[in-house]
């Protein structure tokens, strides 16, 4: 196909939004290893895990064997008022950076919350709603998530109450009115109105919060409230399930035009926009009928990744949750407060971990103001303004692509545009006035976060 033919934007038609998820789990050899129970160390039962998460969330959290998964009607309806999402070309920033490269991303902040969130957020709502529950509850750190969720509970009639980060409830006012436009009440964490919140404050005084600290929230209170179950943003297996729609719409995109990508790139907080977005291409490298590189791009202030420890860990602060073996910076750990770009969460998803541990991936860190350069340089060629964590992968294409300049090498990239940042003007404004630094934690820093990883026997790293 000649490249002139290759529009701006390639759009699916709607009876092409895909109908079932995939689940790269049926075809890894390696399975990611199960959530353990922290008292006993033995691997959880679904019956454990009942009184957090929905039943049928559960029965996908487990199932490492199913390759293919129906998306209810419901949830397709659902889908159909914001998807499919995009397939871009980015003319415009190819010839900005003067690179043979070709660079594709896929756009996921076309929806009011501005995030690839709400695909999860609608299913997870979905089966909490058919299990006839009167709400959930979660965390939220930038906010998208929260507001992913709101407008999720808004369309199936359910309570949602949200435990925002601190820092991020006071730098984004607005965020929290958009939440309760839904009808979602929003709780700045840590809180008073937990007993974990208040051990987290007597402990921690003045503290601007984790996400972490916020799971204990919001986990506790899905379990002492009748009627109430926990749902999470990211990390999860399911959230990474329902995330494989990114993927098989971007696929089938490029699959129109014969276009195969050489490297996928996507920014990883807790992982599941990336583990969406590579899924389909991941499951024909795991059944080896293809290959590509794939590089996961995090903040160099949370290098969960390049930095962390393959162990098994707390998804929480206040050590309340299932332990997970993934690449963990230590339940404990909080990114430095100047950090404004997002991914901020300390543990990464046990898929993307199991991969990322097996030579599947390549992970690599960036430091903020790059991040924001990118951004800016997105922005003025692309026209969209993209969300700070969308950004990291914006950094990391750009880089490649001009490395693509210097060795003349016409390299296909797709990286994942997972929002917009509206929200984030703060950040952007430090950055402007110059007031951003980057922060990266000392070796010391890092030790103090691996000193609070669990120790028992087969937990060595
Ligand atoms: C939440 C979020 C992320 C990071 O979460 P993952 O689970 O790693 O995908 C990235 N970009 C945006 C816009 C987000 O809202």
């Amino acid at each position: 196909m000649s490249e002139e033919k290759i529009p701006y934007k390639i759009y699916l038609s709607e009876a092409e939004i895909p109908k079932q998820w995939y689940n790269m789990r049926a075809d890894m050899k390696n399975k990611p290893a199960p959530l353990l129970n922290p008292g006993t160390l033995q691997p959880l039962k679904p019956e454990e895990l009942a009184p957090i998460f929905c039943e049928e969330l559960i029965a996908q959290e487990l199932n490492d064997t199913d390759a293919y998964i129906d998306i209810p009607e419901e949830i397709q309806a659902y889908y159909k008022t914001y998807r499919p999402s995009p397939t871009m070309r980015a003319y415009h920033l190819e010839k900005a950076l003067g690179t043979p490269a070709k660079i594709y991303y896929k756009f996921e902040g076309n929806n009011t919350s501005g995030s690839h969130k709400l695909n999860s957020a609608i299913a997870q709502a979905y089966y909490a709603k058919k299990q006839g529950l009167k709400g959930v509850t979660t965390e939220t750190g930038a906010g998208q998530w929260g507001t992913a969720l709101s407008m999720a509970c808004a369309y199936f009639g359910l309570d949602c109450k949200v435990y925002m980060v601190k820092v991020s409830y006071e730098q984004k006012p607005f965020r929290r009115e958009v939440m309760r436009t839904y009808g979602a009440s929003v709780t700045p964490s840590p809180s008073m109105e937990t007993a974990v919140g208040r051990k987290i404050l007597e402990q921690h005084p003045g503290t601007t919060g984790s996400l972490g600290c916020a799971i204990s929230e919001a986990v506790e209170v899905a379990t002492t409230n009748e009627g109430y179950r926990y749902v999470l943003g990211s990390v999860l297996n399911q959230v990474l399930l329902h995330q494989s729609v990114i993927g098989l719409e971007a696929k089938a995109a490029l699959d129109k035009y014969g276009i195969k990508p050489d490297i996928i790139i996507g920014c990883a907080g807790g992982g599941s926009n990336l583990g969406g977005l590579i899924a389909p291409f991941m499951g024909e490298k795991l059944r080896g009928e293809a290959d590509y590189r794939i590089i996961a791009v995090e903040p160099a202030s949370c290098p969960s990744f390049t930095r962390g420890k393959f162990a098994y860990d707390f998804c929480d602060t206040g050590m309340i949750c299932p332990l997970a073996k993934m690449y963990t910076l230590g339940s404990g750990f909080i990114p430095s407060a100047n950090h404004a770009g997002g991914l901020r969460f300390h543990g990464m998803s046990t898929i993307l971990s199991q991969l990322y541990h097996d030579g599947y991936m390549e992970a690599c860190s960036v430091e903020q103001t790059s991040v924001f350069e990118a951004a800016e340089q997105f922005a003025r060629t692309e026209g969209i303004l993209p969300a700070p964590e969308s950004s990291h992968a914006i950094r990391t294409a750009i880089d490649e692509a001009l490395k693509c300049k210097e060795t003349g090498e016409e390299k296909t990239i797709l990286f994942g545009l997972t929002g917009t940042g509206y929200f984030d003007m703060v950040a952007y404004e430090k950055f402007h006035d110059g007031e951003m630094t980057d922060v990266i934690p000392t070796d010391e820093d890092l030790q103090a976060g691996f000193d609070g990883i669990p120790k028992f026997p087969g937990n060595e790293f």
